[in-house]
């Protein structure tokens, strides 16, 4: 029953009257966490099996994240982009040198760009201003016509214009007028991708794997498909990696899994370590720097905090080894996880790396039932569209755990 008021473990009312009602949490009140595990206000430990949607990727209080934010907590905080500040800089230069690799060259050149953000819908109107601007300036198309291929069954943030191209009528409807100039085709179909360009397109929007869709793995093909698409119209690519991104897929990038290079990417989440929202468009020089003075910025978009953390954060991922431990980690999961399947305990599960959405048969109850269930096991994951339930934990979970996690899961499926 989705309107039932939460009631704590005892009958104790969660207190909270004030709070907006547009999440319906499960019946835990969190108090502490380390590494992949929390405590609620009693002390009981539960294992955090969502990682805060992949904010969480390097587990609760990591030490040299939470290092690193004392650290700059004592000296700078905030100063605006109206000054610059010591850790800005570096932050850039250390963001793109992990994933300017990865992305597609620029037409002259030009070196990698990263441009400072908060949320991950605030990276994705970014992203969708900058290809809009970079269609009148560089491309051509008429002032106010642009459009922006994107995929059903996507979810890219809250805010009203990401929600105006939206398939799911929760996040959508009784918020319009919405914003135009997005086509929506069908999620894994690079035709249909090919058959909604035209001479006003700029760009194609994508999530390399839909994560709200319930962790969605679109054919192999499709993403390279799709690239040579975007290539043969001279029209841009951009990956929302807000939660595929920075190590979750076993790789820095979910697309790097299928060798394509975006022309944007928006990271978030993850970028944080789970104590700031930090968030970044990182793009090809030439796309990028069509923004100057005036025409795009935030008040708190890369401060000093968020990316003092944020360098923290890129250190754990220069070394490789988050990625590779997500990788061998994942492989496990999922060789368990079709167990379940062959089982019959499960109807389908799909995923990469340390990612996966698990469908529960019907005849088992929906995902929020599997989710209370796992909750009364300890195990903390969140439903997803019915009667999927999305598997992400911290990278730095132990393997042990991750096992008692999934014997939880294989008895409350039973
Ligand atoms: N894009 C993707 C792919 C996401 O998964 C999310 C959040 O779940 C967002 C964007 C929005 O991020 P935020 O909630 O930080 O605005």
């Amino acid at each position: 029953d989705d309107d039932a008021p939460v009631t704590l473990p005892g009958g104790e009312p969660e207190p909270g009257a004030h709070l907006a009602g547009n999440y319906h949490p499960l019946p835990v009140r969190i108090a502490s966490g380390e590494g992949a595990w929390v405590r609620d206000v009693a002390g009981t430990r539960y294992l955090d099996f969502l990682a805060g949607y992949s904010a969480l990727n390097f587990g609760h209080r990591h030490p040299a994240l939470i290092a690193a934010a004392h650290a700059q907590l004592d000296r700078l905080t905030l100063t605006s982009r109206a000054f610059l500040h010591d850790q800005l800089g570096e932050f850039a230069d250390r963001l793109a040198g992990l994933v300017g690799p990865l992305l597609a060259p620029s037409a002259g050149g030009e070196p990698t760009l990263v441009l400072p953000m908060n949320t991950g819908a605030e990276a994705v109107e970014t992203a969708v201003k900058t290809v809009r601007k970079w269609g009148y300036d560089v491309r051509g198309v008429p002032e106010g016509a642009a459009t922006i291929v994107v995929a059903a069954g996507n979810f890219h943030g809250r805010t009203t214009t990401v929600i105006s191209f939206s398939t799911d009528d929760d996040a959508r409807r009784g918020f319009g007028p919405y914003t135009p100039g997005f086509r929506v085709v069908p999620y894994g179909d690079a035709a249909a991708v090919a058959a909604a360009i035209d001479d006003t397109t700029v760009a194609v929007l994508l999530e390399p794997i839909q994560g709200e869709a319930g962790v969605v793995v679109p054919p192999a093909d499709y993403l390279p498909t799709v690239r040579a698409t975007c290539d043969a119209a001279g029209i841009l690519l951009v990956a929302d990696e807000i939660q595929s991104g920075l190590g979750r897929t076993g790789t820095t990038l979910a697309c790097e899994v299928v060798g394509v290079r975006p022309d944007l990417v928006t990271l978030g989440k993850a970028l944080g370590g789970g104590i700031v929202p930090v968030s970044a468009v990182v793009g090809r020089g030439d796309v990028l720097g069509v923004l100057t003075p005036g025409t795009h910025g935030s008040t708190f978009g890369g401060n000093p905090l968020a990316t003092a953390v944020g360098i923290a954060v890129l250190e754990l991922l220069a070394t490789g080894e988050m990625q590779a431990r997500a990788a061998v980690l994942g492989a496990h999961l999922h060789e368990r996880l079709a167990a379940l399947v062959q089982a019959g305990l499960a109807e389908a599960t799909r995923g990469v790396g340390l990612w996966a959405g698990v469908d529960v048969p019907p005849a088992l109850g929906t995902g929020r039932d599997l989710a209370e269930r796992l909750l009364a096991r300890r195990v903390l994951v969140k439903d997803t569209h019915g009667h999927t339930v999305r598997l992400s934990p911290p990278i730095v979970i132990a393997a042990d755990d991750l096992d008692w996690a999934l014997d939880q899961l294989t008895d409350a499926l039973h």
